[in-house]
């Protein structure tokens, strides 16, 4: 499941792929931009604000600048093909987008919220964002401020809530509250040291920024690559105990009843 760091590195392979390059060709096969046509505007830059993705466009004339908009969610991908290579991403009923210059093709597959805004009111979109985990305004203490203004929310759906902070899914969730061994139930207001936990967040984070596969455990081999998320019935790698799963709001958590015990008395 994308998170933070699946996005921007995303937003890299764009960049690569996009930067300076003028689109000969777009094939939108979404409702509402099926008649949008960006043949001759130039890429001028991708970027993400936390899972958001923001390609920045400029019309052939250099005047008007517009700025394409995805959302990944569970499921959507963007992937780049050479020019005349085989499309393999996908079954071609997932394409939302196509994008065509010169040497490259990049295609967007199973995209949410894929549309096109000024970029001047690229605020509109990701102006609710709390501070992003890998952005350059990344704040641990402004991060800390949101999560708390809302004492009686789970600390588990605080994470995951991008008003608060911008990167986290539901992998990090589970896997930040396991080191720091807290109930993921737990209240926010019954929480320790809210700014050490979004700090985790924040190194996990970074450590797989620029690689496709997510570990907090130090291994890429598969199977090993988490402590209790994906685990459920497994033993507990620090104390045996199987991990359990739960559903939490719309969402699962995994956790270790032993390493992250429900405080007694709620
Ligand atoms: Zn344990």
């Amino acid at each position: 499941m994308p998170e933070g760091d699946t996005v921007w590195n995303t937003a890299e392979v764009l960049r690569r792929a996009l930067t300076g390059e003028r689109i000969d060709r777009s094939d939108f096969r979404v409702p509402q931009l099926a008649t949008t046509d960006l043949a001759g505007w130039r890429v001028l830059e991708s970027t993400c604000r936390g899972k958001h993705l923001l390609l920045r466009l400029s019309d052939p004339d250099g005047e008007r600048r517009m700025t394409l908009h995805s959302h990944l969610r569970m499921d959507g991908m963007w992937r780049t093909y050479p020019a005349g290579a085989r499309w393999t991403g996908g079954s071609g009923h997932l394409i939302r987008v196509a994008l065509h210059t010169a040497g490259a093709v990049a295609v967007g597959y199973h995209l949410h919220d894929l549309t096109l805004v000024p970029t001047d009111r690229e605020e509109t979109l990701v102006g609710h964002l709390g501070p992003d985990l890998l952005g350059p305004d990344w704040d641990p203490a402004g991060a800390a401020r949101r999560v708390a203004a809302h004492p009686a929310t789970s600390i588990a759906e605080a994470l995951l809530d991008q008003r608060n902070l911008a990167g986290i899914g539901n992998f990090y969730k589970c896997e930040v509250l396991f080191l720091r061994g807290i109930w993921p139930w737990t209240p926010v207001a019954r929480v320790p040291d809210l700014v050490g936990i979004v700090a985790l967040a924040h190194r996990l984070l970074l450590a797989n920024k620029g690689r496709w596969t997510q570990s907090t455990t130090g291994s890429l081999h598969r199977g090993q690559t988490s402590y209790v998320y994906g685990r459920r019935a497994a033993p507990c790698r620090r104390c045996g105990t199987a991990i359990h799963k739960a559903d939490q709001a719309d969402r699962v958590t995994y956790w270790c009843p032993t390493c992250q015990p429900r405080p007694d008395d709620t």
